[in-house]
Formats: structure tokens, sequence, C-alpha cells
């Protein structure tokens, strides 16, 4: 078993690329796997893994990051076409309020259909001027 930055022996998503819990394995290569969710949002929900284990999104290597977009791009339409969708969306959890359970990074790519029931998110108001305080904090930020 290989590791990233945190060592979690009791992880869900470490034990399905050891085969100790199984999966329905969607694509396998030596860096990523990708199965179905076992409670998915919409049928056909593929959940996309780093075989290593990271924590989240910020932790992943650049050249991983790369990698696992690449093999989200080849399997999405096959998602579509298997599942019979017309559209998708992909999506990290990235920390507990943003909804991530599992601390073993992973993409979700979720099969879209009209009228499938799930809801995306509703735009918020800006009061005045507050887009551009957004905006400055932000910039602070990026290195
Ligand atoms: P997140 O909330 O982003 O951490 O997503 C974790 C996802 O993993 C959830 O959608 C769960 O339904 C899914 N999940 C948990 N355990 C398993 C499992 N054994 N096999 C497949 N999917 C799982
Ligand atoms: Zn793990």
């Amino acid at each position: 078993m290989e590791f990233g930055v945190f060592k979690y022996m009791d992880c869900i998503f470490c034990k399905i690329v050891n085969g100790e819990i199984p999966c329905e394995k969607i694509y396998e290569d030596d860096k990523v796997l990708a199965f179905l969710d076992i409670k998915p949002a919409v049928k056909g929900h593929t959940l996309l893994i780093t075989k290593i284990h990271w924590q989240d999104f910020l932790s992943l290597p650049d050249d991983l990051i790369a990698h696992l977009f690449h093999r989200a791009k080849g399997i999405a339409p096959a998602i579509i076409k298997g599942a019979g969708a017309d559209g998708f969306n992909i999506g990290i959890n990235n920390g507990s309020s943003a909804g991530q359970v599992i601390n073993h990074c992973h993409l979700h790519i979720i099969p879209r259909y009209p009228n499938d029931g799930l809801n995306n998110w509703q735009g918020k108001d800006y009061e005045t001027e507050e887009i551009k305080k957004y905006g400055e904090a932000i910039r602070q930020h990026l290195k």
C-alpha cells in the first residue's frame, strides 16, 4: 500500500484500491481507479480516485491532478453513453463543510438526465460593491 502525506490505515478507498472492499470497477490504470458510487446522486454516478492516499484535492501533486482530469475526460463520455445520460457534472468536495466525507481525494462524475431530480445550486445576490471586496480579498492570497 502506498501513501501520500497522510496515512489512513482505515481508509475505505484505500481498502477498495487494495481489493479488501469490493467495487463496481469502471476503469483502472497505475495511478487512478474509477468505480460506481454505492449511493449515487444519479444512477451511473462514478468516483474517480487516486490509488495513492492523498487527503484532498489540494494535497495532490500537479502531475497527478493533470492525470486525474485527463482520465475524467476519457471516462465521462462512456458514462454518458453507458448510462444513457445527456450531460454530466464533475465535482470534488474539499473539506467537511463542502461535504467531503471520505478523506481520500476523489472526483465525482455524475451523469445527468432531463428532470433527474438533482438540483444544482441556486445563485445568491451580492450587496452593492460586495463583489469587488470578495475579488480583492481573494486576489491578495494568490501565490
Ligand atoms: P464525499 O462526500 O465527496 O466524500 O463522497 C464520498 C462518496 O463515496 C459518497 O458519495 C459515498 O456514497 C461513496 N462511497 C462510500 N463508500 C463507498 C463504497 N464502499 N463504494 C462506493 N462508493 C462509496
Ligand atoms: Zn485512502
